[in-house]
């Protein structure tokens, strides 16, 4: 079998395995065999336990013999987003798409691929690698489960890859948001509607008020928000005592993420207090921004990498979170990279294999860039 077809072969094995997020069973035991074959130690960690899953993070590892590399770590996630029952990929003229009737998965299964990929052909024709350390963890698509559950000390590399981003294979995201997350519980008081409204004070005004008033969507360049979930009342003739609202605030600023906060913070309670309800608002930090210039080792190595398969990589701000923001607040410094797929998340989902072959080089080619930094550090 020639490369390409090993590349196709392993998405399309890969896209069969059906894993929404804590089902990614199948998927853990199809890549374990491959990393060993690959020369790597695995293990799987506890991770399935803690959160309910039926896997662990795979976590594998492979001593280079180059002295003075970079060690590496590349990082895909093993799970999907639903809808995935009966999913079929369909192949036409060099496009993988599903029917239809559900996701496609090349999120994040194209980097799985192009990671066997490219490591195996990088081990194939190269005497000698770095140190080499793949993560495919669970549970990203839920909330990045799976990385913040891992023991950040099984972390042997220095920097960090994130193969989690669609097209154009190559790109660089080197910055990202922070993200709070925002839950409010209005207390109001409930009354019959018909026979002694005045008795009552309305949760759910309460909360309209609120959201009327409030600034959502792009706030700002690096700013958005959003109430995303109200829930409450019992009946259509009770005035309703509760109401729940779930929302979040992302900046790629600490000041401005606070203010956004504060700002959604403050109208909850002076709404609820203005007709007599009571806000009680909940804020929780879900992860914790990054911000990488080109100058960074680690965005330096991937740019040299894209280079080196004739690609002038896109260095793009993100908007969204990803198991980077994990491994940076734990001090590895980590970017994500783009592995071309479109439209993730919907039943319009694709990639092309000649992407797909592209991000395989990638990996091969970042590998090689970790080997060339111990030759780099000699002359500086
Ligand atoms: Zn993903």
């Amino acid at each position: 079998m020639d490369d390409q077809d090993r590349l196709t072969k392993t998405f399309l094995d890969l896209l069969r395995i059906n894993s929404p997020s804590k089902n990614e069973r199948g998927v853990a035991d199809y890549v374990k065999p491959r990393l060993v074959a690959l020369g790597f130690e695995v293990e799987e960690d506890d991770t399935g336990k803690h959160i309910g899953g039926s896997a662990g993070n795979v976590i594998a590892f492979k001593r280079g013999n180059a002295p003075g590399a970079r060690s590496i770590f590349l990082c895909c996630h093993m799970d999907t987003v639903e809808p995935t029952s009966d999913l079929e990929p369909v192949v036409s003229d060099g496009i993988v798409r599903s029917r239809g009737n559900t996701i496609l998965g090349a999120d994040n299964k194209a980097g799985i691929a192009a990671v066997l990929e490219g490591v195996e052909q990088f081990l194939a024709c190269s005497s000698s690698h770095p140190d080499i350390q793949i993560l495919f963890d669970v549970s990203e698509e839920i909330g990045l489960l799976g990385a913040k559950n891992l023991d950040k000390s099984k972390i042997r590399a220095r920097l960090g890859y994130v193969l989690d981003t669609g097209a154009p294979v190559a790109g660089v995201v080197v910055s990202a948001p922070s993200h709070e997350s925002i839950k409010v519980e209005i207390q109001g008081r409930a009354a019959h509607a018909g026979v002694e409204p005045e008795k009552g004070v309305s949760a759910i005004v309460a909360a309209a008020n609120a959201i009327a008033k409030m600034k959502l969507g792009r706030i700002d360049f690096e700013t958005t928000a959003n109430i995303g979930v109200i829930e409450g009342g019992k009946a259509r003739n009770i005035v309703p005592d509760k109401c729940i609202v779930r929302g979040e605030a992302r900046s790629r600023n600490e000041d401005k993420l606070a203010e956004q906060v504060r700002h959604m913070t403050d109208l909850f309670a002076a709404e609820a207090a203005k007709i007599g309800a009571a806000a009680q608002v909940q804020v929780t930090r879900e992860y914790s921004g990054f911000r990488f210039t080109k100058d960074d080792e680690v965005v330096r190595l991937a740019v040299e990498a894209a280079r080196g398969i004739g690609i002038e990589p896109e260095l793009q701000d993100g908007g969204g979170g990803s198991d980077a923001n994990v491994f940076n607040e734990a001090g590895i410094p980590s970017v994500v990279l783009g592995v071309g797929y479109h439209n993730p998340h919907t039943p319009d989902e694709y990639i092309s294999l000649q992407d797909l072959r592209k991000a395989a080089q990638l990996v091969a080619s970042l590998l090689n860039s970790a080997c060339k930094c111990a030759s780099h550090d000699q002359h500086v």
